[in-house]
């Protein structure tokens, strides 16, 4: 049996999430705009859909906003709240440790005339609010700054550098595609404007996923076309992935609580027992963080190497390495850590999820210490000595 430690990157969908897309594909073909019952049928699919994924945020249905997925409700959120165009704001803030769908987005946004500041973290993963608040100034339109971070699990203070966002009349963005549908997301309790979900990063489908955007809050909208959405996001509504999203954001409501303690606790005894068993492994990201997601560093070890070894045991985890130009270069959010190029190409990500077991973390914590014996012998590198 493969055990799949990898649903930080995707999770597998839900049975239900699959009944239902494919019954709706079958069944439910019609336009959610058209005023006959085919159409009627398809609009009251979104609108239940809508009704639950609020209920995930603790939102109201009429703030939901579906979207193509986790990249574009970022790209809504960012391009929408810049292009309100209020020449007295053109400045825009975010972090080191970003997903790319946010970095690029204000990157291009930059090469238009904007500026951006890019707030560093510390060597826990973690957003200083100091470093806003000297960062911050009546130009800056917004702030985006993401739940939890997708390589290190860390979760920042959202509501803190809200408030601050605030006090300088700037809106509040976070990507919080990590943390919806895994951990407690309360819309009000965060204090913000905008967030993004993904529904593939809690079983469901792939390419769909919302924006929720606080009631009152102006925002432009990136596509032009028809008004769906009311008026916020372009196109022929996507019924059956909206639907399948619907099912997944129940299904994540109702086992919330129950798997986030049980993930913690699986998290927990892969990572005691990683660094326990393992000279020279190191946790990465010591902030609190998200229970399922644990990043950890073997020292003098390829990570890449690490993860084909571990794929060939029939274990999926993830490095934070990305492949540019033919060379793998170091996680960006280990780097901004303050980790060495080194240690943050020998790091691991392990992400839980619901079909992982006591049994499965049994299998990986003794999998692991030949295989990084055996790395090590290859590459003559001794536990001890430092890289
Ligand atoms: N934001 C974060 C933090 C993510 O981890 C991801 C996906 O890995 C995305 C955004 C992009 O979401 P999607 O794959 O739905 O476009």
């Amino acid at each position: 049996m493969r055990i799949y430690l990898d649903h930080n990157a995707t999770t597998p969908v839900d049975s239900a999430v699959v009944d239902t897309v494919s019954h709706v594909l079958q069944n439910c073909y019609g336009n959610a705009s058209s005023v006959h019952t085919f159409g009627q049928s398809a609009k009251a699919l979104l609108d239940d859909a809508r009704s639950t994924v609020a209920s995930l945020l603790g939102a109201q249905p009429a703030e939901i906003v579906f979207t193509g997925g986790g990249t574009e409700s970022d790209n809504l959120a960012i391009r929408g709240a810049a292009g309100l165009h209020n020449p007295s704001r053109r400045h825009l803030i975010t972090s080191t440790i970003e997903h790319e769908a946010v970095l690029n987005t204000i990157k291009d946004l930059t090469r238009q005339g904007w500026t951006a500041t890019y707030l560093p973290v510390d060597a826990s993963g973690i957003v200083n609010l100091a470093d806003l608040e000297d960062a911050i100034s009546e130009q800056t339109a917004l702030v985006s700054i993401m739940h939890a971070n997708n390589e290190i699990g860390t979760l920042q203070p959202i509501n803190k550098l809200a408030s601050i966002a605030h006090s300088f009349g700037a809106l509040f963005h976070t990507d919080a595609v990590q943390t919806a549908g895994k951990h407690p997301v309360n819309v009000s309790e965060l204090d913000i404007d905008l967030l993004s979900i993904s529904g593939h990063k809690f079983n469901g489908p792939k390419g769909v996923g919302a924006l929720w955007i606080k009631r009152g809050t102006r925002l432009t909208s990136s596509l032009t076309g028809g008004r769906q959405e009311r008026n916020r996001r372009a196109g022929t509504e996507n019924v059956a992935g909206i639907a399948g999203l619907g099912i997944a954001a129940r299904i994540a409501s109702n086992k919330l609580t129950g798997e986030t303690s049980r993930l913690g606790q699986l998290r927990d005894r892969l990572e005691s027992d990683i660094l326990r068993n393992i000279a020279g492994a190191e946790l990465n990201g010591t902030g609190e963080r998200v229970s399922n997601t644990t990043n950890i560093s073997f020292r003098g070890i390829e990570a890449e190497a690490l993860l084909i070894a571990l794929d060939l045991e029939g274990i999926a985890v993830s490095t934070g390495s990305a492949c540019s130009s033919g060379t793998l270069e170091p996680s960006h959010v280990l780097r901004a850590m303050g980790l060495t190029p080194q240690r943050a190409q020998s790091s691991i990500r392990f992400s839980l999820g619901l079909g992982n077991t006591e049994e499965q973390i049994t299998r990986v914590v003794e999998s692991l210490p030949p295989i990084v014996s055996k790395l090590r012998q290859l590459s003559g590198h001794h536990a001890a000595s430092r890289t």
